[in-house]
């Protein structure tokens, strides 16, 4: 049932033409309230620094605390008046909540923001369409889709420049659609986290709690539960083998791009060309990264998360996993029968992979990073309340 606080809220929004909160706004605000008179959790990441220079939550702030949380869950076992308490404090799961409408909110073009609902169906349709239309292709132009005669090249099932004009627009739009999400994002956070522009130790901070997951150590080193009272480090481990497998591909694709047109060295490459070294590494990595993170998902305690976003978190497991997969088996399987086969199963991944990427669980570490950035910047200013310690 409804809080009168938050009847009364909605009625003064609507009186004043301002946006009405939802369901999941209204009970992070209801939560941070409490902590924010608890403060037991202070140490454990950044969400409760951040909280304690507020005394009230408006809308933007609460979407700020939303993407700083990592979801580590360590407040929750924490917590002296989680449920079954009166006061159902659980804020893992209701920023978890908050993140996803957030996500949609944010959305370039606004339209497709409902595919973040439906992400786990709109996965799995892309994946179907991208694999299949390029099996036809491939018989279309080669015929049988088993056999030789291809000399271990990809380019005799498909022309360099056709892969060039089919995957460069899809992967730019992906970028375009996620800069232009994270840049309203980034707008709304701005005037509520000191108004300051980032600074460069601000930045420098940023990417440091970014590319070591900071937050997901628990606030004291040792890691954060998933399936019950104990710390983990694995899930930040795992984080960060998916994490750098992925970036090493992509810097392994754009490498390979450079070879092509500047050098004229056309793929495939062999080790121990960078490109090669990177690619294999980076592919083994993501495949170990995704087999954990998956393991750890499905064992984790139902209470962290929201239960709706299982199977965006899981597809895009899921789908970093048989991209991955698919290339090294593409690597390893280039000189047999199968190349084509292996050839349109890759090429079908990763299409779906940037498709999907603005619409999915990618965006989490996009938006995470802006406000991480935020909140560099802001606890560099004096504390507007006072009280607490940053
Ligand atoms: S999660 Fe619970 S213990 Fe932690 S600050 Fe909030 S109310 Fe206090
Ligand atoms: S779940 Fe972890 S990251 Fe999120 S607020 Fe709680 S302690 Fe912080």
């Amino acid at each position: 049932m409804r809080s009168l606080e938050a009847l009364t809220r909605e009625a003064s929004a609507l009186a004043q033409g301002q946006a009405v909160w939802s369901a999941d706004e209204t009970e992070v605000a209801r939560q941070m309230q409490i902590c924010n008179g608890c403060r037991y959790c202070e140490g454990f990441c950044a969400v409760f620094p951040a909280m304690t220079r507020r005394l009230v939550f408006g809308q933007a702030e609460l979407h700020y605390l939303a993407n700083l949380c990592h979801n580590c869950g360590a407040c929750l076992h924490a917590c002296q008046y989680a449920p079954p308490h009166e006061f159902a404090i659980n804020v893992p799961q209701a920023m978890a909540r908050l993140r996803g409408q957030t996500y949609g909110d944010y959305a370039w073009p606004p339209a497709l923001g409902a595919l973040y609902r439906r992400n786990g169906a709109t996965l799995a349709v892309a994946l179907t369409l991208a694999i299949a239309g390029f099996l036809a292709a491939a018989v279309a132009s080669n015929g049988p889709l088993w056999g030789g005669g291809l000399g271990g090249s990809f380019y005799a099932v498909f022309p360099h420049h056709l892969l060039v004009s089919l995957f460069a627009p899809v992967f730019l739009f992906a970028v375009l659609a996620l800069g232009l999400g994270v840049r309203r994002f980034w707008r709304e956070l701005r005037p509520v986290t000191s108004g300051q522009p980032a600074s460069a130790p601000a930045a420098a901070e940023a990417v440091h709690d970014v590319l070591r997951l900071k937050y997901l150590d628990g606030g004291h080193g040792q890691g954060c539960p998933n399936e019950d009272d104990a710390y983990t480090l694995w899930r930040r481990r795992f984080h960060h083998f998916t994490f750098y497998g992925f970036a090493a591909c992509l810097l392994a694709t754009a490498l390979g791009t450079l070879y092509h047109y500047a050098f004229d060295l056309p793929a495939p490459y062999d080790l121990p060309s960078l490109p090669k070294l990177l690619g294999a590494a980076g592919g083994f990595s993501l495949l170990v990264g995704t087999a954990g993170l998956w393991r750890l998902n499905r064992r984790r305690d139902p209470q962290h998360g929201d239960a709706a976003q299982k199977p965006m978190d899981l597809g895009f497991i899921a789908l970093l996993f048989l991209t991955s997969a698919s290339g090294l088996a593409l690597w390893l399987g280039r000189s047999t029968p199968a190349l084509a086969l292996l050839l349109c199963l890759h090429l079908g991944a990763v299409m779906a992979l940037f498709v999907t990427l603005p619409y999915g669980k990618f965006a989490h570490g996009v938006f995470r990073t802006a406000a991480l950035l935020r909140h560099a910047v802001e606890k560099r200013q004096p504390n507007p309340v006072g009280l607490g310690s940053d």
